[in-house]
């Protein structure tokens, strides 16, 4: 059995800014910080990640952030969900997406997870807005811990419990488009499919050496000799 587990953000969908925007509505509100000025760039980063730097950034008291990020947290999943139904809201799936997901969720040999900085409600939020939620039984998220090199160990296990196999590692793959993807896999001992649909270039992402990188999942016999190698 082979386990891919996807990234969201660049990988799966764009929404160009969505969830930042939803993020530092929480977050002014809780701290009083303006996350749009401080210039943090969520590529890749946990939301927990995020929101810690900004807080350091924006000089937020560390005895505080505690308790300021959990009420963050308790705000963001509505204002997200209130971003994302916006008219304006541009968000689209990335191409080729649809159709890689439909194939190796026909095949037995392929089982699918997510593993993104997202909090599991709020990749839920963006997932169920672009009708591909239902793909992803399990995952590692952002809300288990903040640093993303450790996500892979809660989607690993997770997708143990849920389809009742073992995956050995090199069939384990992680389809990301950050270097934090890149070395989440690394921390995992699994593989890596970088892809360059995010902030980064195929150049940019082939220099932290992932097992395979492609421009976009657009093509599908390519994505599967990648996947099934
Ligand atoms: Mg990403």
């Amino acid at each position: 059995m082979r386990l891919i587990l996807f990234d969201i953000d660049g990988i799966l969908m764009a929404s160009s800014g969505v969830g930042m925007r939803a993020l530092g509505r929480a977050m002014g509100e809780v701290s009083g910080i303006d996350l749009s000025l401080l210039g943090v760039l969520p590529d890749g980063k946990t939301d927990p990640a995020i929101v810690r730097e900004a807080f350091e950034l924006g000089g937020l008291a560390p005895e505080s952030w505690p308790e300021t990020e959990r009420q963050l947290f308790a705000r963001y999943p509505a204002y997200l969900a209130e971003e994302l139904a916006a008219p304006e809201a541009r968000v689209s799936i990335m191409p080729g997406v649809v159709e890689l997901l439909e194939h190796l969720a026909g095949q037995r040999e392929f089982h699918l997870g997510l593993l993104t900085g997202n909090l599991e409600s709020t990749a839920r939020l963006k997932l169920e807005r672009v009708g591909l939620s239902q793909y992803f039984p399990i995952g590692g998220f952002g809300s288990d811990c903040h640093q993303r090199e450790n996500l892979g160990r809660f989607a690993l296990e997770r997708a143990r419990a849920h389809y009742g196999v073992e995956y050995p590692l090199e069939r384990v793959w992680l389809v990301g488009d950050t270097d934090r993807d890149v070395q989440a896999a690394r921390a995992l001992s699994a593989r890596v499919l970088a892809v360059a649909t995010g902030r980064y270039t195929r150049a940019q992402l082939e220099e932290h050496l992932p097992d395979a990188c492609l421009e976009n999942l657009a093509a599908l016999e390519e994505v599967l000799q990648v996947l099934a190698g």
